[in-house]
């Protein structure tokens, strides 16, 4: 649906983004992720038509973004990082407003509007100004400009900054029921975000794209240790040490913490392993009790870090 070839663009000397290539399939929802400054909201700029590329290419539906603008801007609905709102229009002025400039039929355009105010949920704020709106409302508001014209592509930058809790949620089920139709790219640098939204997950750092997978693949990139933290009833035991210490899938055991009346135990485990159940049975066995036991799996979060903190250092 989306082919980005050797994408790159320049601000003067400053290149944003850097040879990246990327295949997009239709009907995915794909999380672009990176620091600040990584280059994504340039790429998603370069794909909605709003800047020329300095070099490569992209389309979006087989449309070149650069010869066939016009028809790319009708397959893609786009909600910048600054949602481009006017707050002085009531909403459903403003609806019908975008419904016009997206050239949709002067007797579709009631259907429409009708249709988008039902998805977005904005049914109690249609007669409102747009600028008496709270964030959340606002950021529904610029969702439903970006698919008033029903377009197969959505492209969303950082579509919950600045949003509450409760707002983040219902924004992502919104992009969720949507993506269920439509191809999705939504960038952000919130790990959650990605990981509760997306389905693949391209890491962007620097200009580059540093990784690009399904968020389990991107996990099993990462070479390490898994833990469990164990906490058993009672004091610091050598035993216990000595015990798991002398088990062949334990690595290493480590006191973490001693509290009054239990100590907590880390023990470090090839990744991918379980050694849930066993644990459980050898400690029975040695009847000693359990309190606590939380495997500590490497996480997308590990995975973001070490590619664009840690590979920085190298
Ligand atoms: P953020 O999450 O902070 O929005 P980003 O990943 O979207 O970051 P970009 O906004 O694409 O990153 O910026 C990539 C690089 O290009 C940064 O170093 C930024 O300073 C630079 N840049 C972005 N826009 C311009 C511009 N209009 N002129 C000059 N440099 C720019």
């Amino acid at each position: 649906m989306i082919e980005i070839k050797n994408l790159t663009k320049k601000y003067g000397e400053q290149v944003a983004v850097d040879n990246i290539s990327l295949s997009i399939n239709r009907g995915e929802i794909l999380g672009f992720l990176g620091p600040n400054g990584a280059g994504k909201t340039t790429t998603l700029r370069v794909i909605a038509c709003y800047m020329p590329a300095t070099l490569g290419s992209v389309s979006v539906a087989g449309y070149d973004v650069y010869q066939s603008s016009l028809q790319v801007k009708e397959k893609i609905g786009y909600l910048p990082e600054t949602n481009p709102l006017y707050s002085e229009m009531g909403v459903i002025e403003y609806l019908y407003f975008i419904a016009k400039l997206r050239n949709i039929p002067s007797g579709k355009i009631k259907a429409s509007v009708r249709k988008i105010v039902e998805l977005c949920a904005l049914g109690g704020v249609i007669r409102k100004n747009i600028g008496e709106l709270s964030r959340g409302f606002k950021q529904r508001v610029g969702l439903a400009q970006a698919i008033i014209h029903n377009p197969p592509v959505l492209i969303l930058d950082e579509p919950t900054l600045g949003l509450d809790p409760n707002q983040i949620v219902e924004i992502r089920d919104l992009i969720k029921r949507l993506g269920k139709e439509k191809t999705v790219i939504l960038s952000s640098h919130i790990l959650s975000e990605v990981q509760a939204t997306c389905d693949r997950v391209v890491i962007i750092n620097k200009g580059k794209i540093v990784a690009d997978g399904k968020k389990e693949e991107l996990q099993s990139m990462i070479k390490g240790r898994e833990k469990i933290y164990l906490r058993l009833k009672g004091k610091e035991s050598r035993a216990v040490v000595d015990f798991f210490g002398s088990k062949k899938d334990i690595f290493n055991v480590a006191i973490k913490e001693e509290g009054i009346d239990s100590v907590e135990y880390e023990l470090e485990i090839d990744k991918g392993v379980d050694l849930r159940e066993e644990v459980f049975h050898w400690t029975v066995k040695n009847k000693w009790v359990i309190l606590e036991m939380i495997p500590k799996k490497i996480s997308l979060e590990d995975v973001f870090r070490r590619l664009t903190i840690e590979g920085d250092k190298e």
